[in-house]
């Protein structure tokens, strides 16, 4: 049976980083790509914020260099998702594909999250052509243009305020007659002038040739003043949540209500030793590159000092 110092799970910048440090520190690590090599980056089009690419950069091309710099110290990245774990047992065992164990000394989760989509077809066909689940990620491509977000918690109120400092006009399409929000980002939503709030409103369908340039949305649907309603916009952004990919860790890990690996307070550590979690998987406020590229460093480094503790 395979036997590993450490194994990390995931290849976005939170598992890619950890390679990097974890490899540097001659953890020899294994890393696990998982269904998305990349990760969540990989459906924007292009980034902008992740300090020292000056012009910006192709999110595939980014996270290639990040793969690359870690197999350049000696990472081995595997393609294949991690099926199943067993944390009860030192080493941790690990299943790909449901039949390949392996041990590691260590773990480091780096999962991620995925954005909730509605499930129209239409989000599909128009997927990278106006549709967008990060709006810090590719707010920036619709300036002084006409968006839409759809959602109404914190994240659709935070991203709707950020989008309207830079477009021209903000949609806000809420299902329920309130926000579901804290007061605070209530207030900010309603304070600001270039955002309309569309409560009781659906989206049926996204319109536009070969991108997005409308919505079809439906008022009151089943009530006797149902009507559909028909928006121009550039842009579409969801912000109805996101679902942390937790869930072959759920029966080992302390998870809070939405699911996300709780972590002491600052790290990466877990509830479990030798266990450690980075990136968005154990983040629901953050979620950006640079963030979950930091905790990486921070899960390798963790990874290292406990193999040190243990002396294994
Ligand atoms: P939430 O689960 O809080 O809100 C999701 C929103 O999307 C709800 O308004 C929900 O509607 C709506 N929604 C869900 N499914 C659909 C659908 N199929 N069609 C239309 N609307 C839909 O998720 P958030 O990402 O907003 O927040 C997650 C957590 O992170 C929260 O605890 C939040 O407080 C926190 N957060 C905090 C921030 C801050 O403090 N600055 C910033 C961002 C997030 P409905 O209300 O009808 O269920």
């Amino acid at each position: 049976m395979e036997h590993t110092k450490c194994l990390i799970i995931g290849s976005g910048p939170a598992g890619y980083t950890a390679a990097i440090y974890a490899s540097r520190a001659n953890l020899s690590p294994i890393l696990y790509e998982g269904m998305q090599p990349g990760g969540q980056l990989t459906t924007t089009t292009e980034v902008e914020n992740f300090p020292g690419y000056t012009d910006g950069v192709d999110p595939y091309t980014m996270m290639d260099d990040m793969k690359r710099q870690a197999q350049r110290f000696g990472a081995d990245i595997r393609t294949g998702m991690v099926t199943k774990v067993d944390f009860t047992c030192s080493p941790k065992k690990i299943w790909v594909e449901d039949t390949e164990l392996i041990e590691a000394d260590t773990v480091i989760i780096a999962t991620g999250a995925s954005a909730k989509y509605l499930g129209l077809p239409s989000e599909k066909e128009y997927a990278g052509k106006g549709v967008s689940a990060c709006a810090t990620c590719d707010g920036f491509f619709y300036r002084k243009k006409t968006v839409a977000v759809v959602g109404g918690g914190d994240t659709a109120c935070e991203e709707a305020t950020y989008l309207a400092g830079l477009c021209r006009k903000v949609y806000l399409i809420v299902r329920k007659p309130y926000l579901r929000a804290s007061q605070i980002m209530q207030q900010r939503v309603m304070n600001t002038p270039n955002i309309e709030v569309m409560f009781e409103h659906n989206t049926l369908r996204l319109t536009g040739d070969n991108k997005v340039q409308g919505a079809d949305l439906v008022f009151r649907k089943g009530e006797a003043d149902e009507k559909t309603v028909h928006i121009d916009i550039d842009g579409f952004f969801l912000a109805i949540g996101h679902k942390p990919n937790t869930d072959i860790f759920k029966e080992y890990l302390q998870l809070d209500e939405q699911g996300y690996v709780v972590t002491k307070a600052g790290t990466p550590i877990t509830n479990i030793a030798g266990v450690f979690a980075a990136g968005d998987v154990a983040d629901p406020h953050y979620r950006q590159a640079i963030t979950a590229a930091a905790s990486g460093c921070k899960a390798a480094i963790e990874a290292e000092r406990y193999l040190k503790s243990v002396q294994l």
